[in-house]
């Protein structure tokens, strides 16, 4: 069942399903990115292909190598090739990241759904058959809620836990903590994304961004079958500030507020000093008051303008138009084509 964890999930999943939709039967398009994945590869798209026959005859499984350096492409190629299931394979030219791999996908998926699905098994292949039923049932997308962070480090948890927290207090779309890109999505939510023109994709605020009637599915996700996680602290990190920094201006005003409140204080500061000199009279005390000042306020100046840079960088990178990712090579022989 679609259980609400959070508020925000609460939010995303009305308590009472919408009414069924007419639906088409489906055809169900698996994007599934890959990054050094050889030892995962081959288990999984044929498990993949045994979890998915049960719901629908008609599917492909949309393969995408994000510039892996092991022999992911020699075992996508030789599937795509020779194994007889319904297989796309897109090599992308280099590494472009795990959400530009997802945008790849999701752009070349012909299904009337389309389903993101990690290729390490943490991902449980016994939730398509409830993520199907929610979908007929009038859901537009149905996403994994990671139930339990138990098998993380503490850093990363308390980490992603702060994220969250600081993301919601500034963006308004709001964008429900642990969910991640294992996702049932409609056809009309993939063309919204396909819509969406930016190249810097922070898929998880895009998803919200989007809208539609979603239901959450909570999971414990498995550990990795084979193979090592691509996402390092530092990766995490850099992500997590991507997210931020397209989903909220919040960092921006939190200094447009500081920089008033110290103009105000310094105004107090400087009054101050008038009155006492004139009541007083002058003396030159007070140099390591104003040295520590100094380095202070230079401090707080530098700051900002590092965090403005960071939004001047990403505009940057956005009106260069360059794409955010680059085909290498489409081997395909999905059964699936593109309908009107
Ligand atoms: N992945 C990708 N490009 C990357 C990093 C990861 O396509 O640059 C894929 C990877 O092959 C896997 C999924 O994204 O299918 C999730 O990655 P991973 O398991 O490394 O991350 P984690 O589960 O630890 O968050
Ligand atoms: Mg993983």
């Amino acid at each position: 069942s679609a259980l609400p964890c959070s508020d925000y999930h609460a939010a995303f999943a009305p308590a009472a399903p919408p009414p069924p939709l007419p639906r088409a039967p489906l055809r169900l398009s698996c994007v599934v990115p890959a990054h050094n994945e050889e030892a995962n590869l081959e288990r999984f798209v044929r498990a993949l292909a045994q979890a998915v026959q049960p719901l629908t005859a008609e599917f492909e499984i949309i393969i995408v190598n994000d510039g892996s350096r092991d022999a992911t492409h020699e075992v996508a190629l030789r599937l795509a090739q020779g194994s007889g299931l319904p297989l796309r394979y897109i090599a992308l030219s280099r590494n472009f990241g795990k959400e530009a791999a997802l945008t790849a996908g999701i752009d070349h998926a012909r299904g009337n759904a389309v389903l993101l699905i990690d290729a390490d098994f943490q991902h449980p292949l016994d939730l398509l058959p409830q993520m199907h039923q929610l979908w007929l049932a009038g859901f537009d997308m149905v996403y994994g809620v990671i139930a339990d962070r138990g098998g993380e480090s503490g850093t990363k948890r308390v980490g992603t836990g702060l994220f969250y927290r600081v993301l919601n207090a500034g963006s308004h779309v709001k964008v429900p903590p642990n969910a991640g890109d294992f996702r049932w999505m409609d056809r009309r939510v993939a063309d919204a994304l396909k819509a969406l023109p930016e190249r810097q994709r922070f898929m998880k605020g895009l998803y919200a961004w989007v809208g539609f009637k979603s239901a959450a599915l909570p999971f414990v996700p498995a550990d990795r079958a084979a193979g090592q996680s691509s996402f390092n602290l530092r990766r995490l990190g850099s992500l997590a500030l991507l997210g931020l920094i397209s989903f909220t201006t919040l960092p921006l005003r939190l200094w447009s507020v500081m920089g008033s409140v110290i103009a105000l204080i310094a105004l107090a500061y400087g009054l101050l000093i008038v009155l006492d000199t004139l009541l007083f009279g002058a003396d030159l005390e007070g140099w390591p008051t104003l040295a520590a000042a100094i380095m202070l306020f230079s401090g707080v100046q530098l700051m900002s303008i590092g965090i403005l840079g960071e939004y001047i960088g990403r505009i940057y990178d956005e009106v260069k138009q360059r794409p955010a990712y680059l085909v290498a090579r489409d081997e395909d022989h999905s059964p699936l084509r593109e309908r009107p």
